[in-house]
């Protein structure tokens, strides 16, 4: 049957309905059309053989030639099965058909010369492969063979029900073979084509799964990498126009006497000179007319809050409500009560929203938002929750934004009206800059980068287990003088449990070194209910614990001014960003503050090299570079962990270059036709808005 680009997928022969659902459930291909931008992750050379003795990898997939040594069939009815073996000289496999053999069986022969592909079992037993594809050696190379086999991602259930690689090979080739392939449309104008001597789609599309040689093969990743980074730049730069075109925002040109009240005499500080240019660039994006979008960058500890609370003063000085949205219960937490405790002299009124307020108290505060009475509202992603309506929400502010993406924030714009709110996402994670223009290119950007006065440099140390009870003396000194001290263990999803075990031992362990009543211990790990969290959290925060056990829940934005050590145990098992955000907790006051790192013995390797760095210096931009370079550039941007930024076929270490183009491209094409109105450009129209089925990078 002749397929089109939208038909089911379960009308491609062999498929049917069961399987089909299959495939939507575990890959999220409905169509031909979306099956075609499935793409393979690597390829095979089938022109190259693998001796036996060195088909050494299980499960992976090997070509290898050799002498048919015997064949045997066992066993009748449901438990038939076929088993022959062959031997190149260097080693031995044996091969299982357990169906559809009777064609081998009727032509194999023992003693000829045969080549197998598929995938190898290893097990004490030997080795062995089960259906390889199986043919006489002949004249090489082989005709109608190709010599490129595109090897997809898979997995247990796809696997089970003949989705492996070699299944959805051929699923794809079944949909190329009744698919007029002229029915793939081109996205890209021609005249773009001819700059950059890009293929067409069609054949990129076909080489990426069959590829006719290398260089097709080549050419094609090249044209569908163009494809998506181009496609996500045009989403960006239009992002930007669309917000700087005039009165895209909500006016906000000058500041009510609340916010100069409070800038002149309820500030608990100077701000620093880097703090007040800050502030003035928000200022100017409010005063603009254009709706504000902008990343605010500033190392752990540079003083964000103010800038931002600032800000928020400022439109609510207008007339306005703002937002603040914080990743955890924690951090929603604690900026409510360092916000209530900022603005507790001047007349406003802010909320907490999290996932625990309870449903009385949650309908009496929605009401106060609704009415307006409420002037900041403090939250958790709670906050973008349909029932929460504002009266006149003028700003919101992201806190920590790498654990939220675009559409979050687009669904924060859509809570004002009849203009969406101005938009401040804090991060102080650097972030290297091609993440940077992928994931944020329609952001403006400013930086704080001062610390604010009179902070002394952390001093870092590296302790083994041979010095834990000097560590305890020096813990005991500190808690003596009135300090706090944070000790975090490390929490890895895939060991949780252990995890757990070792946390709760080394509770057990302070307990012994630091008994009650004389001491306090507060306890915070990924397991505790929110409010139980957040009961520990303050009983830290108000100082009526002295020390604090945690898993990294505590990793970005707590503040403690009085805490002055932070321990970190396992601390060979922590990236250096995240050990540096974790350091970022201590030194938040004017005394002397402490970070040590605890390893069992002396760490080797990246981990060594890792501790090295941070005893070394504080600077957070050095110490991502160290990071980028320790985890090379298969890992630039960590975007994989946090599922930010999932890109088809490009990648933004490798692709650079390309990327740098596809900006450039995107701004010159914009600047000349910024309503993409030109015929010329009405593919791009269609590429910006977003096809489902185009290869263009998704943004969770
Ligand atoms: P971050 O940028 O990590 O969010 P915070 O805003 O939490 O940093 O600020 C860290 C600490 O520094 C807070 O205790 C805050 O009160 C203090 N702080 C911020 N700005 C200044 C300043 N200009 N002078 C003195 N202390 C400041
Ligand atoms: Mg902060």
């Amino acid at each position: 049957m002749a397929l089109r680009l939208d038909s089911p997928l379960e009308f491609v022969k062999g498929v049917g309905p069961q399987r089909a659902r299959l495939l939507s459930d575990q890959l999220g291909m409905d169509t031909v059309g979306a099956m075609l931008l499935y793409f393979p992750f690597r390829y095979i050379d089938k022109t190259r053989y693998t001796p036996l003795a060195e088909a050494t990898q299980d499960g992976q997939f090997y070509q290898c030639r050799g002498k048919l040594t015997g064949l045997e069939h066992h066993g009748f009815g449901r438990s038939r099965r076929l088993t022959a073996m062959l031997d190149d000289g260097t080693g031995r496999i044996e091969l299982i058909w357990f169906q559809h053999y009777q064609w081998f069986l009727d032509k194999a022969e023992v003693g000829k010369e045969y080549r197998i592909f598929g995938r190898l079992k290893l097990a004490r037993t030997g080795k062995s492969m089960a259906h390889p594809e199986i043919a006489l050696m002949m004249a090489e190379p082989q005709p109608n063979s190709l010599r490129w086999e595109p090897v997809y991602p898979s997995g247990e259930a796809l696997a089970k029900k003949g989705y492996d690689s070699r299944g959805i090979k051929n699923l794809v080739f079944q949909i190329f073979q009744n698919l007029d392939v002229r029915m793939v449309d081109e996205t890209l104008p021609t005249y773009i084509l001819e700059k950059y001597r890009l293929m067409n789609r069609q054949e990129a599309l076909l080489n990426i799964h069959f590829p006719k040689d290398e260089q097709s093969l080549a050419r094609a990743r090249q044209r569908l990498k163009f494809e998506e980074l181009f496609a996500l730049q045009l989403r960006m730069v239009r992002n930007m126009y669309l917000r700087k075109k005039k009165d895209s925002g909500i006016p906000m040109a000058s500041p009510g006497e609340l916010y100069q009240n409070f800038y002149e005499n309820h500030l608990p500080f100077a701000l620093t000179g880097a703090q007040e240019r800050v502030l003035r660039e928000l200022q100017l994006d409010l005063r603009s007319g254009y709706q504000m979008n902008r990343l605010l960058q500033g190392d752990v500890g540079s003083g964000k809050t103010i800038v931002a609370l600032l800000t928020m003063v400022w439109a609510i000085s207008q007339g306005h409500q703002a937002c603040i949205m914080a990743p955890t219960e924690v951090l929603a937490q604690q900026h409510y009560e360092s916000i209530a405790s900022l603005i507790r002299t001047i007349d406003l009124r802010c909320a907490l929203l999290t996932s625990s307020v309870k449903a009385a108290d949650r309908m009496l505060l929605l009401g106060m938002l609704a009415r307006g009475e409420i002037h900041i509202l403090i939250g958790t992603h709670a906050v973008l929750e349909d029932k929460v309506v504002f009266s006149q929400l003028g700003l919101v502010v992201i806190d920590e934004q790498h654990r939220f993406g675009v559409e979050q924030r687009a669904k924060l714009w859509g809570k004002a009206h009849p203009l969406p709110p101005h938009v401040l996402v804090m991060t102080a994670t650097p972030i290297p800059r091609t993440l940077a223009m992928s994931l944020y290119g329609d952001l403006d950007v400013s930086v704080i980068d001062e610390l604010p006065p009179n902070r002394r440099a952390i001093v870092t140390k590296h302790f083994t287990e041979a010095y834990r009870i000097t560590l305890y003396e020096f813990m005991k000194e500190q808690i003596a003088e009135g300090r706090q001290v944070y000790i975090v263990f490390p929490l890895i999803e895939e060991s949780a449990k252990m995890d757990i075990e070792n946390l709760e031992m080394g509770y057990e362990r302070l307990l012994e070194y630091f008994p009650r009543p004389q001491y306090q211990i507060a306890v915070v790990h990924g397991r505790l209910k929110p409010k139980d969290k957040a009961n520990e959290m303050t009983r830290f925060a108000r100082g009526r614990a002295n020390i604090m056990v945690a898993t990294t829940v505590i990793e970005v934005g707590v503040n403690v001014p009085n805490a002055t050590i932070m321990v970190i145990e396992n601390a060979e098992r922590f990236g250096l960003s995240q050990l540096h955000q974790l350091r970022g907790r201590v030194g938040r006051g004017a005394d002397q503050s402490y970070c040590v790192l605890m390893t069992a013995n002396r760490p080797a390797g990246d981990a060594a090299e890792r501790i090295r760095t941070l005893c070394a210096t504080n600077d957070g931009f050095a110490i991502a570079e160290a990071d980028l370079r320790l985890r090379g550039p298969g890992d630039l941007d960590g975007t994989r962990q946090s599922g930010l930024l999932e890109l088809k076929v490009a990648n933004l270490s490798e692709d650079q270059p390309m990327l740098y183009a596809a900006r450039r491209l995107a701004e010159a094409i914009l600047r000349r036709d910024p309503g993409l109105d030109h015929p010329l450009n009405a593919l791009l129209r269609k590429l910006f808005e977003g096809d489902p089925d185009q290869p263009i990078g998704k943004i969770a």
